[in-house]
């Protein structure tokens, strides 16, 4: 654009970032999560700017976030599911605008490694960036939530040691999520990272495992990616580096050690 494009009397284009449905924005990284960067840095109303769909957690990593068809839910370590308001905020979550482009009905049976290798198999390519709902009935859903932390804050693998682990039976929702390229390695999840929500909204939690009874999985192909970095007090004194995978998947995957396990309602 030239100069005279911006001369006085002339409307100066506003430039804005286009629209690109098929993008994950995220909060922050999950390597600033593991080392306990849980201060909340983007409100929820913010973040629903952003996506209609998607998972994270909260400001002082105060339970599991499910962001379904545009609401927000708030899952605590006590198993109580909520709304939470507006103005509370994420110290890490990733959302994006769920539009199917594919979807397939999941065998009876199927446990959550089960998907993992059925979905690979579907996928197109391993190296994008992949939604992910699976609604319908369920035989079973092993999923936990995390309790409110304090300052100063411990790294995720000591939380996870008092995660609350919930068993869900014979329940119908939503499991939602991501599968992340390996390559994200210490910016989000490589594979999948899931989160559950009851259809009666009373449920919920960050999935351990699962085994389908009548669902239907849906993906949504995205080809983009964006980052949220919190501001220079948090996260550029922290070390935020890379994560320790192997941490992460027990963290992630459950296996951490002397989790508090909480019976299903
Ligand atoms: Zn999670």
């Amino acid at each position: 654009m030239t100069k005279s494009n911006f001369g006085a009397g002339c409307d100066i284009p506003i430039l804005e970032k286009p629209q690109h449905r098929h993008e994950i924005d995220q909060v922050s990284t999950i390597a600033a999560l593991l080392n306990g960067a849980y201060d909340g840095e983007v409100t929820v109303g913010e973040l629903l700017t952003h996506g209609d769909f998607g998972l994270g957690t909260f400001d002082h990593l105060d339970g599991e976030m499910v962001v379904l068809d545009g609401e927000v839910f708030q899952i605590f370590a006590d198993g109580r599911v909520r709304r939470p308001p507006p103005s509370l905020t994420t110290p890490f979550a990733a959302v994006t605008f769920f539009e199917q482009v594919a979807s397939r009905a999941l065998l009876a049976g199927l446990s959550f490694d089960d998907f993992t290798v059925d979905e690979d198999a579907h996928i197109p390519t391993p190296n994008i960036f992949y939604a992910i709902r699976i609604d319908g009935h369920f035989r079973s859903i092993s999923a936990r939530s995390v309790p409110r932390q304090s300052k100063p804050y411990p790294p995720l693998a000591e939380v996870a040691a008092q995660q609350s682990v919930f068993g869900f039976e014979d329940i119908s929702g939503t499991i939602l999520g991501f599968r992340c390229p390996s390559y994200v390695s210490g910016i989000n999840v490589p594979g999948y990272h899931l989160h559950f929500i009851s259809d009666d909204r009373t449920k919920g939690g960050h999935v351990l495992d699962f085994v389908a009874e009548q669902t239907t999985a849906a993906i949504d192909s995205t080809d983009a990616f964006s980052m949220m970095l919190p501001p220079a007090s948090v996260f550029y004194e922290d070390h935020v580096s890379g994560s320790d995978d192997i941490a992460l998947d027990a963290i992630e995957r459950g296996q951490a050690h002397h989790a508090h396990i909480v019976l299903a309602r």
